[in-house]
Order: C-alpha cells, then structure tokens, then sequence
C-alpha cells in the first residue's frame, strides 16, 4: 500500500505547473534578445504596433474617456452630471440630463451619501454602435459603465427604456463610489446587476416580462440566480439562447425585490458589505440566517405561487462552455501579454543604457 502523501507535498506537487509557467514568463521579460539583427521592417513594424495600439486607445477608445477633452463629443452639465453627446438633438440631451438628475436621487435614497461625497457622472451618449464599443471595450449591448463613467447608444437602448438603463448604470457607479473600484469586483455578479436592475425597473425585466419569457419556453427554466457570480459567469449565460440574458436580468432584479419585500433594504445593503469580509454563502448565512440556495428556492416558490412565473418552471445550474471562456479570456490575456512586452521593452532600454554608460 502506498503510503498517504502528506497535505504540503499534494499542494506543491499543484503549485509545480503554473510556477513553471511564471518562471517560463519571467525568463521571457527579462531574457537578453537574440544578437542577429533585426531586418529594418521588422524592427519599425514592432516599434509601430505598439504606437499605434496607445493612439487608438487614447484617441478613440476606453482611455479617451480619462482626457480632459474628449474627441468628437460636445457637453451639457450640472452639478452632478455631465452628459457627453456628438450632435444629438437637444431634447434628448436634456432628457438625458433630467432622467441622471432622477437617477441621482433614487441611487442617493438607496445607497446613501457615499464615504467620499457624490461624485460626479459622466454620460457618454454615442452617435453609433461602433463608437459605444470602441469606448466600452467592445462592450455588448448598448449601455455600460466603468468607473463613473455611463457609456449609452441611445438609438439602441430605445425611448422606453432609456430613463431605466441611466438608472441601472447609475447603481453600478454609486457601489464603486461606496466601496471603492476594486472591491466592486468582489460582489457577486447577481447581486450587483439585481440591484441596479431593481432600482431602474425597467420593463423588460419586470416581473410581467418575465412570465411571458418563461411561458414562451417549451420547458420553463431558470438558470440559478445566485450560481452566477462573477462576470464570466454572466457572460455564460447569453449563450442560453435568444432571450437569455433579459431573463437573467429579471431573474436577479426579481430574487433582489423577494429579498427587499421580505427583509427590508437595509440588510441588503448590509449584505453588500458583508459579502467583501466573507465568503458570499457564509456573509448571507450571517446577515438573513438562512442558506442562500435555500432562500432562492423560496423565492421560486413564492413567485409560482404569486401567478408570477409558470408553475412548471425549474431552477438549472448554468452550463460552462469554452467559447465563452475563450473569447472572455482572450482579450485579457491580450492585455496582459502588451503589459509583459511593455515591460521586457525597458529591459533592453535598460540594458542599452548601462552599456552607453559604460563605454
Ligand atoms: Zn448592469
């Protein structure tokens, strides 16, 4: 009989792969380039590349939005908010404005006065598809939100829904603002997106729409509200088919309402912040005492119950696909791999340097 390998030794045996892979990266940055020169196209074309990446992310892309002046957009402002447009006619700027100016103040009433005070909002109303992606980073839809900063093409979000949409990207910046950039990452996807959902109340994620979505389901599913957690999870579930992800947005905005009817919002809130001390089952566990799987299946069955959902309907485990892995990796491994090459870029310089110095 073997015997038992002691718990340290399973865990190196682990850790060997990718502390290969680090040191494989490591010898890569700092390693000395190869002496054989370079033809002069491939020296500039490497040179360019680079260049030309830093002008279209600053000129047109995510990091035109940190520029104290933005290319191609003109501004109305208040106190609070500041609506970017490119030639959009002026009621619809001035919509815009009131609908953030509400906005504020149904985010103020929820969240509270963030520790810093309210920032300021920046609306991005862009004139094409084309330019809401070169700003959101190939975002999908037609609205999202980084920072402070609310991207929207508003001919795609619709009259209808525009007041809800400002709103909902509003709650995705007042939590950055409440606890801070890097720690939003930490809240779990649901929760995030079934708050601001819940607040905007737009109607296609309403309780209404969500039963007709279920009852034109042949087998009416819903794929766990609270499985989904981070943002490659939610990606994940657009693959369900057409009509996926508005009924993962009602799913959430829905389980959010249960919890804020039965317990009030004060403890979702709490909940918020417990959830960036705790694991999330055990944040949950402490602030409504009970399991969070638990609760989501009586939130099911008191919406079943309610005539809110068919009474058929099932709760399923998202599905995890590779595709969706793929391409919601891809990019950051993109920016990553420009990081590392950023970096072995000042090594040479440094090395040419030392030598100059030197000789
Ligand atoms: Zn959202």
């Amino acid at each position: 009989m073997p015997a038992q390998e002691q718990p340290g030794l399973v865990w190196l045996r682990l850790l060997r792969l990718p502390g290969r892979v680090a040191l494989f990266v490591l010898r890569w940055v700092v390693a000395t380039p190869p002496k054989k020169p370079r033809s002069f196209l491939r020296t500039w074309t490497a040179r360019a590349i680079p260049v030309i990446c830093a002008a279209w992310l600053f000129i047109c892309g995510p990091c035109n939005l940190l520029l104290p002046t933005h290319p191609g957009f003109s501004s109305v402002s208040d106190k609070k908010v500041t609506v970017y447009h490119q030639d959009h006619p002026p009621d619809l700027v001035n919509k815009v404005l009131a609908y953030a100016r509400a906005g504020h103040e149904r985010c103020h009433e929820f969240w509270g006065e963030p520790p810093g005070g309210v920032g300021h909002i920046s609306i991005y109303l862009c004139g094409s598809r084309g330019r809401y992606r070169q700003l959101s980073f190939g975002g999908s839809g037609n609205a999202g939100s980084a920072g402070s900063s609310v991207m929207l093409y508003p001919a795609g979000v619709g009259q209808q829904n525009l007041a809800a949409i400002i709103r909902h990207e509003m709650s995705h910046a007042y939590l950055r603002q409440h606890i801070g950039y890097w720690q939003s990452f930490r809240v779990p996807v649901w929760l995030d997106e079934g708050i601001a959902t819940y607040l905007g109340e737009p109607t296609w994620a309403s309780a209404e729409a969500l039963r007709k979505r279920l009852e034109a389901m042949q087998t009416p599913s819903i794929v766990s509200v609270v499985s989904v957690s981070s943002r490659f999870d939610w990606a994940d579930v657009a693959l369900g088919g057409p009509g996926a992800v508005p009924r993962q947005y009602a799913c959430a905005r829905g389980f959010v309402d249960y919890l804020v009817t039965q317990h009030g919002e004060g403890k979702l809130k709490h909940f918020v912040h417990q959830s960036l001390l705790n694991d999330v089952d055990d944040a949950f566990a402490s602030v409504y005492a009970a399991k969070l799987t638990e609760m989501e299946h009586a939130w099911l069955t008191h919406e079943i119950a309610s005539g809110h959902v068919p009474a058929r309907t099932q709760l399923v485990t998202r599905r995890h696909s590779v595709v969706t892995a793929v391409r919601f990796y891809l990019p950051y491994a993109l920016i990553l791999f420009a990081i590392l090459w950023v970096i072995r870029q000042c090594f040479v310089v440094g090395r040419l340097v030392t030598r100059l110095i030197r000789a």
